[in-house]
């Protein structure tokens, strides 16, 4: 019997795969982490397979190592499957060819997921498994988490009966973490319909020494190609066998399933051909537009490969003029992205070449996809002369290949309770969202879809969770734009992003503040939102849950006096219901931390409803011009006009001439992020401190440095200092950035002094004074004071008076990380490269808008790369080789001017060079003295030819600092 759940995509396909499965090698890659996470706990937890038995799983030391155990299981009878995507799935290519090659029956589950190009991209597009069209696996496409349960089950079949492996996807992201309401389809169910003959054979293959075989043999060329085309009757003979299975699955579930599966007008002379979970925005948007009367459908490819032209013609309507194909891949200099490939291929062979194809990008990296991008992709078809080879979704002013998607078009269905929520990511907004869609799935008839929006910093950044409930089918796979609520986890939020821009009229809007009264509101909101609130009638409700918090003892934990707030204001199911649910989870979540705990999460459930504040919005609201300032931000030109837009959530908007080519982006640009997220930060006492800059090195963001200030000096009244130890004439201070602080209290707690000379305080009652001070102590001219006592660079006191050259990164307020990256850039940043693993370091050192590497007054500072998760130690000895390599040229050129030079000057400045070529210091110096001498070198010199070989290439003198960070 199946049952209703409220399960994400990746749940969905483990739920399967571990029913048919007796194996599973693997290695964690994001997003498909958690199908081997929840079945390693199943199997923890004693569940067993089909089989009566638990999963093995095993852990590899990387994914090509996974696959090769796949392929080893599989070779000995066990029923194996593994999950990845991106470069993971890349690195199982090899295996892949093997596997197929030899006929063996396995589902690898693929959270599609984009590659690192010109950089990483952690979501979902097809750019993985269209590079592993090739292999020889069956490609089977589910768009959405109900898709994945049946398809899943559909690939596992189809495989045991075709012996073709297949490669079960859905989109990574979208799919594997939208949590939905679905059938999930019991164990004992799909066991009527597995054939145990197949398996039967399948073992019967295995090696064994009692009836033993060899495979893998190396063949020449008499018989290599002739052996290999003997598999050519088993994908033949695949798309009915899937088609088949299909059927039982759907006889099962009462869910039809075909190889393509056509939806839409009958008479439709404009179709979209795609697959993925871009396909339930395309026929949310075609049942809108075709009951305006357009004419309109979508084919949806199911199973890509083999690819069946006899099927995909058949499923196409008679009527169709014009095929839209689009691909959420990118092949560059290809004719066409693959599956546009595939279908004109399709059609010719078929002499159907009446039909105009255009082929299409939408989706990368999980750029959005949404009805008025589907609408446009249309209005193009509509077109007299379609463009071809377009893009959809965004402004491309480079090379014009960008549809107009301007012309808004809301194709979501009446009825449908849309919801977004603003969260702090680990402030806990996104685990209570979870919890409510799970609560409203499992409790009512109604349909749920949750899918969580996160930003690139490792927490502390901002989540957005978008929450749709409805009486029918969601098909609305793409983010809310037209919202009946709206909630705003933090304060500092309101001035930061447009939250209400896109609230609908007589829509709801939650905001966590200590401003409960329209008094106080005057002051906190920005007037536009004071116009958005009044001239759509909003419902607007204030709480203070993060006082409320405080007064149970939950230490700033807002999350569950929120989440009691919406289930009040949004009224989806009854309020005492819904109190009662939320208890209920509760005391599953708590109850091992005891009694206290479990009494304090109901306190915060119960306190909200006594403490949420509806405010009677003053029809001054409508014009007003007068409200806080929204956040101004300062910073190069690059910041203001890519950074910026990106931060306030605008990136979508920005055109590709916006971005370098290669990727390539400015460092240094954190300093101006100020994002003000910490709640309390630490105040300086003078009188107390002992001067030991321990606070400075253990802060992970670089935000409390010592400042050395001539004790004459004219200062701000605030900056209190005191003399210096050991350097007289000079005074001493530790300096605070109070908006690039994230509160972590680590500089607090090492604090040695007698009594600790710094004090956590809300970040408002110093932010004014101490932001002056920050900004005046970082315009102070660095002195040097490696020579007094006790401060050498290469103490623990001695470094922290140097530039950190990585500061503000996005690393979670108290990393242990990155003291030690920030105290390597205080060493050696100012000649280091840095290659670095993907992982933490590249997501906290690397993640766009912003770099957290910085310069020095010189413009000097740490260059920084990253190439993949696995080859970065070779990375970084490339790097390495490269500039032996061309230091070692310069050196020959540098001998030469050595010998050749007749002024004596240059003769010992080119010696000095090659004696300290390999020093840092001494190559700084030497280097120095050498461009001066030489960088005026006329033409006419007879030694140009040298000077300017050695000019050329002067950013080679000084000796480079090379590190491979891991990730
Ligand atoms: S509270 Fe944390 S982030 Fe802030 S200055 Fe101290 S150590 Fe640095
Ligand atoms: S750790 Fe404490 S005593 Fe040491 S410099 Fe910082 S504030 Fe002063
Ligand atoms: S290493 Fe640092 S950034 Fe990474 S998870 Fe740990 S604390 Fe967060």
């Amino acid at each position: 019997m199946s049952t209703k759940m409220t399960i994400d995509g990746n749940t969905a396909a483990s739920h399967v795969a571990y029913a048919f499965s007796e194996v599973a090698a693997i290695y964690p890659i994001t997003p498909s982490s958690p199908m081997a996470e929840v079945a390693d706990e199943w199997s923890a937890q004693g569940r067993v397979n089909m089989f009566d038995q638990k999963l093995r799983l095993a852990e590899m030391e990387s994914e090509g190592g996974a696959a090769g155990a796949v392929h080893g299981s599989l070779t000995a009878g066990a029923l194996t499957t593994t999950y990845t995507a991106s470069q993971g799935l890349l690195l199982m290519i090899p295996n892949m060819y093997k596997i197929a090659g030899e006929l063996l029956p396995t589902v690898f589950h693929v959270s599609a997921r984009a590659l690192a190009a010109h950089a990483l991209n952690i979501f979902g597009d097809h750019s993985d498994v269209m590079a592993c069209r090739q292999t020889g696996f069956a490609m089977l496409a589910s768009n959405s988490v109900q898709e994945v349960m049946d398809l899943a089950l559909v690939a596992h079949l189809s495989t045991l009966k075709a012996k073709v492996p297949f490669l079960h996807f859905f989109d990574g992201f979208r799919t594997s973490h939208e949590v939905s309401k679905i059938d999930v389809i019991d164990y004992d169910e799909m066991k009527t319909l597995v054939d145990m003959n197949d398996i039967e054979e399948f073992r019967k293959r295995a090696l064994n020494p009692e009836h033993p075989v060899q495979r893998g043999t190396a063949q020449n060329a008499d018989i290599y190609f002739q052996n290999r085309e003997t598999a050519n009757k088993y994908y033949n003979a695949t798309p009915a066998i899937v088609q088949e299975m299909m059927d039982k699955v759907s006889k099962l579930t009462g869910r039809s399933y075909h190889l393509f599966d056509y939806v839409g007008a009958k008479d439709a002379e404009n179709v979209i051909v795609l697959m993925g979970s871009g396909a339930d925005a395309v026929e949310e948007t075609i049942n809108k537009m075709n009951s305006e009367g357009h004419r309109v459908g979508l084919l949806k490819v199911r199973l890509y490969r083999p690819f069946s032209i006899e099927h995909f013609t058949e499923a196409l309507p008679k009527t169709v003029k014009k095929l839209a194909v689009l691909d959420r891949t990118k092949e560059p200099g290809s004719l066409g992205e693959p599956l546009y490939l595939d279908v004109c291929a399709a059609l010719l062979e078929k002499g159907m070449t009446d039909i105009k194809v255009v082929g299409g990008r939408y989706g990368l990296g999980s750029k959005e996809f949404n009805p008025s991008m589907v609408y446009a992709v249309y209005k193009n078809l509509e077109s007299k002369e379609p463009k071809n080879h377009f893009t959809v979704g965004i402004y491309d002013d480079l090379t014009n290949t960008s549809l107009d998607f301007s012309e808004q078009y809301n194709a979501a269905p009446a009825g449908t309770i849309s919801c977004k929520f603003w969260g702090l990511g680990s402030d806990g907004t996104v685990g209570a969202n979870k919890n409510s869609i799970k609560i409203i799935g499992d409790h009512t008839d109604k349909y749920v879809q949750g899918y969580f929006f996160y930003d690139s910093k490792k927490s502390g950044g901002i989540t957005v969770s978008h929450l749709r409930f409805g009486d029918t089918k969601i098909q609305s796979a793409y983010l809310i734009d037209a919202a009946d609520f709206v909630q705003c986890s933090n304060p500092s939020y309101i001035t930061r992003y447009d939250m209400t821009g896109d609230l609908k009229e007589g829509g709801s809007f939650l905001l966590n503040t200590s401003a409960l009264t329209v008094e106080q509101l005057e002051h906190v909101l920005p007037a536009k939102v004071k116009n958005d609130i009044a001239n759509k009638h909003i419902h607007f409700y204030v709480i203070d849950a993060i006082d409320i918090a405080a007064g149970l003892g939950l230490k700033g934990r807002t999350n569950t006096i929120l989440q009691s707030a919406f289930f009040k204001i949004a009224n989806i199911i009854p309020y005492t219901d819904a109190v009662e649910f939320m208890k209920k989870m509760a005391y599953k979540s708590f109850s091992k931390k005891g009694d206290a705990v479990v009494q304090m999460n109901y306190d915060a459930i119960d306190s909200a409803s006594a403490n949420l504040v509806k405010i009677d919005v003053p029809e001054s609201w409508k014009t007003t011009t007068e409200g806080a300032e929204m956040v101004k931000v300062s910073g190069t030109e690059y910041f203001l006009n890519t950074v910026a837009p990106i931060i306030a959530q605008k990136g979508d908007k920005l055109p590709s001439s916006k971005f370098s080519p290669d990727g390539t982006v400015p460092t240094g640009t954190t300093q101006y992020e100020k994002r003000g997220v910490a709640v309390l930060v630490p105040k300086w006492n003078a009188e107390k401190c002992i001067q030991c800059n321990q606070c400075s090195f253990v802060c992970p963001h670089a935000c409390i440095r010592p400042a050395v200030v001539k004790s004459d000096a004219e200062k701000p009244a605030s900056f209190e200092t005191k003399a210096m130890i050991g350097n007289k004439g000079y005074d001493f201070r530790i300096q605070v950035s109070p908006l690039d602080c994230m509160g972590c209290g680590v500089c607090a707690n090492i604090c040695p002094a007698k009594e600790k000379a710094l004090e956590m305080v809300p970040l408002g009652s110093v932010v004014e004074e101490e932001t002056v001070n920050y900004d005046y102590s970082e315009k102070l001219e660095k002195v040097d004071v490696s020579n007094v006592p006790g401060c050498k660079a290469t103490t623990v006191k001695g470094s922290q008076f140097r530039q950190p050259l990585f500061e503000f990164s996005g690393a979670c307020a108290g990393c242990g990380e990155t003291p030690y990256v920030k105290v390597i850039t205080q060493m050696f940043g100012d000649r280091m490269i840095v290659a670095n693993a993907t992982g933490c370091s590249s997501i906290y050192g690397g993640s766009a808008p912003t770099c957290p590497y910085t310069v020095n007054k010189e413009g000097h500072g740490p260059a920084w790369a990253n190439s993949l998760f696995e080859d970065n130690a070779e990375f970084g000895y490339g790097i390495n080789l490269a500039y032996a390599q061309r230091r070692s040229k310069l050196a020959d050129v540098i001998t030469k001017l050595a010998e050749e030079a007749t002024e004596q000057t240059v003769k010992d400045a080119a010696n000095a060079w090659l004696e300290n070529r390999n020093d840092a210091e001494g190559s700084k110096a030497a280097s120095a003295k050498l461009v001066a001498l030489i960088e005026n070198c006329k033409g006419n010199c007879p030694l140009s030819d040298l000077t300017n070989e050695i000019i050329k290439n002067k950013d080679c003198l000084v000796k480079k600092s090379i590190w491979i960070f891991g990730g």
